[in-house]
């Protein structure tokens, strides 16, 4: 991969952690809790729970996006972490903070779907 592909990666992968940092206004659903029509509390309960479901799903990417940058200080980005092998310039463009190669990705995934692995044991059999 050429510096500049290198650098489009990382600045896509900056806007992404920059724009994850900043939506927190999220939070804020999370803190309504006062409501006098029935109605209401239940549309704010509900918002509430898209608001940490979409909270959790946040962090987990970030984790992801900061975890790739680190990769890119490190001169290991683009190395896949089950495997070693290089992941291929085409998902890292579609997925600039992917850690695995498509193969290791679907095992992992299949793992995961099989309750056999979290994401902490996944990162301990990369390392
Ligand atoms: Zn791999």
């Amino acid at each position: 991969m050429s510096n500049k592909q290198m650098n489009d990666i990382k600045k896509a992968l900056e806007a992404k952690r920059d724009e994850l940092l900043t939506s927190t206004g999220d939070r804020e659903e999370i803190l309504i809790e006062h409501a006098a029509e029935e109605f209401d509390r239940l549309q704010q309960q509900l918002n509430r729970e898209v608001a940490i479901r979409n909270l959790d799903r946040g962090s987990t990417l970030l984790k992801q996006v900061q975890a790739a940058l680190s990769r890119m200080e490190e001169e290991t980005f683009g190395i896949c972490l089950r495997c070693d092998e290089a992941i291929p310039e085409r998902r890292l463009k579609a997925l600039p903070w992917a850690a695995y190669c498509v193969p290791c990705q679907e095992f992992i995934d299949r793992q995961r779907a099989a309750g056999a692995v979290d994401d902490d044991e996944a990162g301990d059999m990369a390392a």
